[in-house]
C-alpha cells in the first residue's frame, strides 16, 4: 500500500468509516481542529478509533503543527469531513447538496492549538499545507480559486458549507498567500493544457468526465505516459450483470469495472 502523496505518512481509517470509490473531487475543503492538537498522528488515531469517534468522522488528509502530513482516507473514497449543509451555505454549492457531500469533496484538516482556530497555522504546516493542495488540485483538476456558481468546485472553507456551527472552521487560514502560492506553479497549468491535447489529439471527443480519464490524467501529471488514446469507451457487460469498460491507448489499454468502480491499467504485452 501507498500513499497519494509521496511526502504522507499513512494511517487509514478502516473502510466501514468511508464512502469506497465513490469520489469526484469536485471541491477541496479545508479545516481545522480546534481541540488543541499538535501531532497529526494524535488526530488520525482519533479519527480510527471507533469508540472515540463513534460518529466515524475523518478526513482525507491531516496536517500537523510540525508540517508532518498524515493520510487517513485514500483520495479516490469519500471521508467523514463534510456532512449537512446549514442555513446560509454558500450558493456555489447547491448543485452538489441533493446527496452527501462527501462524495463531491477532499478535506484536509490542519492541527490546531487554541478551540477557536484563532492562533493560525505554524510556518512548516503552512508549506506543508500550500504543496498538500497543490498536489490535490494538480491531481485532480479542482480548480485553484475560490468555488463560483459554475458548478466546477474549487477551493474551499468548512465554513462555506456550515456558516453557524463551523464559522471558524478554518481559522485564521493564510488564503491570500495561497492563492498567491497556488500562481507560481504556471508549469502545472501548462501541464494541464498538454495532458488535455495529448488526449485529444486522434480522439478529439473522447469524454473526459470518465474514470479512465481520471487515472490517465492522473499519472500523466505524475510522469507517467501511457500514450495518446486510440478509441472510445468500449462497453459490455456480463453475464452476471457487471459492466466492464475499456478504452484503448498507444502503451495499453484500461478497464473499468462497475463492481469495483476503479480504472486498471494493462500494458501492451
Ligand atoms: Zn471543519
Amino acid at each position: 500500500m501507498s500513499t497519494d502523496y509521496k511526502p504522507a505518512i499513512e494511517m487509514l481509517v478502516p473502510d466501514s468509516f468511508v464512502f469506497k470509490g465513490q469520489n469526484d473531487h469536485t471541491f477541496i475543503v479545508i479545516h481545522e481542529t480546534g481541540d488543541s492538537s499538535f501531532y497529526a498522528q494524535d488526530t488520525a488515531r482519533y479519527f480510527g478509533d471507533i469508540n472515540a469517534n463513534p460518529g466515524m468522522k475523518s478526513a482525507h488528509y491531516i496536517v500537523g503543527r510540525d508540517g508532518v502530513v498524515v493520510q487517513c482516507v485514500k483520495e479516490a473514497d469519500g471521508a467523514g469531513g463534510n456532512c449537512c449543509a446549514e442555513k446560509g451555505h454558500e450558493a456555489f454549492l447547491d448543485p452538489f447538496l441533493h446527496d452527501n457531500f462527501n462524495l463531491h469533496s477532499l478535506s484536509i484538516e490542519h492541527a490546531s492549538l487554541s478551540p477557536d482556530n484563532s492562533a493560525g497555522l505554524t510556518d512548516s504546516q503552512k508549506q506543508a499545507s500550500f504543496a498538500l493542495i497543490q498536489h490535490l488540485a494538480d491531481a485532480h483538476m479542482v480548480p485553484k480559486r475560490l468555488p463560483t456558481n459554475d458548478g466546477q468546485g474549487g477551493i474551499m472553507g468548512h465554513h462555506h458549507l456550515d456558516p453557524i456551527s463551523r464559522a471558524r472552521c478554518p481559522g485564521n487560514y493564510p488564503w491570500n498567500e495561497l492563492w498567491t502560492y497556488l500562481k507560481g506553479s504556471p508549469v502545472t497549468d501548462y501541464k494541464q493544457k498538454s495532458a488535455y491535447d495529448e488526449w485529444e489529439t486522434f480522439i478529439s471527443d473522447a469524454p473526459t468526465d470518465t474514470e479512465i480519464f481520471q487515472e490517465w490524467y492522473r499519472d500523466y501529471v505524475k510522469g507517467v505516459f501511457h500514450g495518446m488514446c486510440l478509441t472510445h469507451e468500449v462497453t459490455r457487460t456480463t453475464w452476471d450483470g457487471i459492466v466492464i469498460i475499456k478504452q484503448y491507448f498507444q502503451g495499453g489499454h484500461y478497464e473499468y469495472s462497475n463492481k469495483t468502480n476503479r480504472a486498471t491499467w494493462y500494458p501492451v504485452k
